[in-house]
């Protein structure tokens, strides 16, 4: 496919090849839609195999940022920059400064944070050439892992309502996947709740806090998939609903923060035809995400909160979409983005 065929495909704006050779930079820098207002997507940087696969990279994770952000009602559009790492060692102050650089011949088109493989101190660098970053050290909302985990503690709210006719996590049993910044924060909303909570994660010391602060029961990382539970929370890892793991769940619901759940788009429909409600990944862990409205668009954390919780409605739209149209909620997940980025939608 060449390469105006690939965009054209994919529906994006604008894609821009940037470099500076003496900074040893090497970017990709995607605006997918600035329909809802201006891009707002992370930097990632990445030692990949072929130019290529940085191009498919950035155009596939600027388009994702268009439906979340449209989903999350951030008011904003979507966009993404790859940054193909340089060989060996390099002077991570001369690549950023060159990106905060590239960044701001877009006049604010796109905005920036950080992603896989930076950092807060990184966007500090961007920042010394241009105000369109955030993710900085100590600013705007702070620790976005605390918004995520109470997000997904609403959305699963919703799924159970979905599934059950009721919201009450009390007496459920929720297997949390990941016991990291998400998981650790989601399990104390959970246990608040009244949620009985198994746990795993490959990290010995977190499970065993776990076990302590909740009286978790623990079980093995390669077991939590399948474990014997009302709710799974995948909350560490992405593409673990897949060809082998999506028959042994016994759970009716699955609803948690990790990115890119599903390996592919077909594991949604597989998902359905099992009965078990799944709440669409990023729809549900939008909490972070909506920090952003801090800097975007000044909201205070009292407002970050409402939207937040307001995550329990956009869940339960999303699955009354699907039933409604009969779709895997994946799909009605991308539906009802799609709703919102037309020019006449709310
Ligand atoms: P984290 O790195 O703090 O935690 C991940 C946890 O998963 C770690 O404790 C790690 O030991 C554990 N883990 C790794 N492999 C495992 C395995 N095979 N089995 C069990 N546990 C395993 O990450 P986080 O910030 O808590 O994010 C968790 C997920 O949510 C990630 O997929 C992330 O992309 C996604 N997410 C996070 C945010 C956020 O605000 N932090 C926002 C949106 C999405």
């Amino acid at each position: 496919m060449s390469i105006f065929d690939r965009i054209a495909s994919l529906g994006h704006e604008q894609v821009i090849f940037c470099q500076e050779p003496a900074s040893q930079y090497r970017a990709i820098l995607c605006i997918h839609s600035t329909r809802l207002g201006p891009a707002i997507g992370g930097t990632r940087v990445l030692r990949y195999a072929s130019e290529e696969d940085a191009l498919v990279d950035a155009l596939r994770l600027s388009r994702a940022m268009t439906y979340k952000n449209a989903a999350a009602g951030l008011g904003v559009g979507g966009g993404k920059a790859v940054i193909l790492a340089p060989e060996g060692d390099f002077d991570r102050e001369k690549l950023f400064r060159a990106h905060g650089r590239a960044i701001d011949r877009l006049g604010g088109r796109f905005t920036t944070g950080e992603d896989v493989g930076t950092s807060p101190a990184d966007m500090e660098f961007v920042a010394l050439e241009t105000k369109w970053v955030g993710g900085r050290t100590g600013r705007a909302g702070g620790d976005p892992s605390p918004w995520t985990a109470l997000g997904v503690f609403c959305g699963m709210q919703a799924a159970a309502h979905a599934q059950w006719g009721s919201r009450d996590l009390r007496g459920r049993s929720v297997a949390i996947q990941g016991l990291g910044n998400v998981g650790m924060a989601l399990g104390q909303h959970l246990h608040e709740a009244g949620a009985r909570l198994i746990v795993a994660d490959v990290n010995v010391d977190r499970v065993r806090r776990a076990r302590e602060a909740w009286d978790a029961t623990s079980v093995e990382p390669d077991a939590v998939l399948a474990a014997e539970a009302d709710i799974l929370a995948p909350c560490a890892l992405g593409g673990v609903l897949n060809d082998e793991s999506v028959p042994r769940i016994r759970a009716q619901v699955v609803a948690g923060a990790a990115n890119n759940q599903l390996l592919d788009d077909c594991h949604g429909a597989m998902l359905a035809g099992r009965g078990i409600v799944y709440a669409p990944d990023y729809i549900i862990n939008a909490g972070g995400v909506l920090t952003a409205g801090v800097g975007l668009h000044g909201w205070s954390l009292a407002e970050v909160e409402t939207k937040v919780r307001g995550i329990f409605d956009t869940v339960g739209e999303v699955l009354a979409l699907a039933r409604r149209d009969g779709l895997p909620t994946n799909q009605a997940a991308d539906r009802f983005a799609e709703i919102r980025l037309q020019p006449s939608g709310s």
